[in-house]
């Protein structure tokens, strides 16, 4: 990739191997005319991995890869397809490892109690760091809490983090307090990347934290094909998308759109080895 392309625009997460999209060219084309460069794809479970993979591979120019067991999918996955997740990661090029974390949100699926759900989760999030620092790479964290107040599932995930020094997490789609937020850069060496989520209202917290961040921290994101940002919330989301993410996050800072496009894809670049 040009490194010194201007404006160029990178969403640091979705999920393209949606069976929401129908034509991949066509979400390109949509994006690029938006302003995207780039987009890093994230494989969630056993059933979109080798979509995931087959997408960088159809687009290294415009898809990079992201491997990992979703938290809400770590119930549903059994030992040999945790296996088979580990061999495509040694296989193939990969961005980060990705994305795995903790979800309190949902409640235990039948048969599992809380807090055996919740000890698979965080077992599964070990497991992902001990991959990600083998294989030398950085991974796109999740975290929800059962409340927007809530804090259990970021201290877990934070305590875990702290374990594996040489792998950087970044928060993705950081709703999180502004002390937790310093604790990521000061103690983990890590980055937060914000959704469309900020250019909803009633979201002014995060506004205010996303206004904050040491520029060096900072990336954007779609979470496509999820949290469509204004002025299309609730439709299908698309990577290019992303443009409102940076367009309300230079708003927020008080600098150019051009000069949030150049720090968020100079530190994508950085995170994700492009
Ligand atoms: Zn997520
Ligand atoms: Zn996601």
């Amino acid at each position: 990739m040009a490194n010194e392309q201007r404006n160029e625009l990178i969403d640091t997460h979705c999920h393209l191997a949606s069976d929401r999209y129908a034509d991949m060219t066509e979400v390109r084309e949509q994006s690029e005319v938006l302003g995207l460069s780039h987009c890093i794809s994230q494989g969630t479970h056993p059933g979109d991995w080798d979509a995931t993979l087959a997408l960088a591979r159809e687009m290294p120019d415009f898809i990079s890869a992201c491997l990992a067991v979703h938290p809400s999918d770590c119930t549903e996955t059994d030992e040999a397809q945790w296996e088979r997740m580990k061999s495509l990661c040694r296989a193939h090029p990969l961005a980060a490892i990705g994305e795995a974390g903790l979800d309190y949100y949902w409640d235990a699926p039948a048969g599992w109690t809380e807090d055996a759900y919740r000890a698979r989760q965080r077992d599964f999030l070990e497991r992902h760091f001990e991959l990600a620092r083998e294989l030398q790479l950085n991974i796109s964290l999740h975290t929800r809490d059962k409340s927007g107040s809530g804090s259990a599932c970021f201290e877990d995930a934070f305590a875990i983090a702290r374990q594996f020094p040489t792998v950087r997490p970044v928060f993705h789609c950081f709703i999180g307090s502004r002390q937790q937020a310093e604790r990521i850069f000061s103690e983990l060496n890590g980055m937060v990347s914000f959704t469309g989520l900020i250019t909803f209202k009633k979201t002014e917290d995060v506004q205010a934290v996303a206004a904050w961040c040491p520029a060096e921290r900072i990336m954007v994101e779609t979470d496509s094909p999820y949290l469509s940002p204004e002025p299309h919330r609730g439709k299908l989301n698309i990577p290019g998308r992303v443009r409102y993410v940076a367009e309300k996050l230079a708003a927020l800072r008080g600098v150019s759109f051009e000069q949030i496009c150049r720090t968020t894809s100079c530190n994508a670049h950085r995170f994700f080895h492009l």
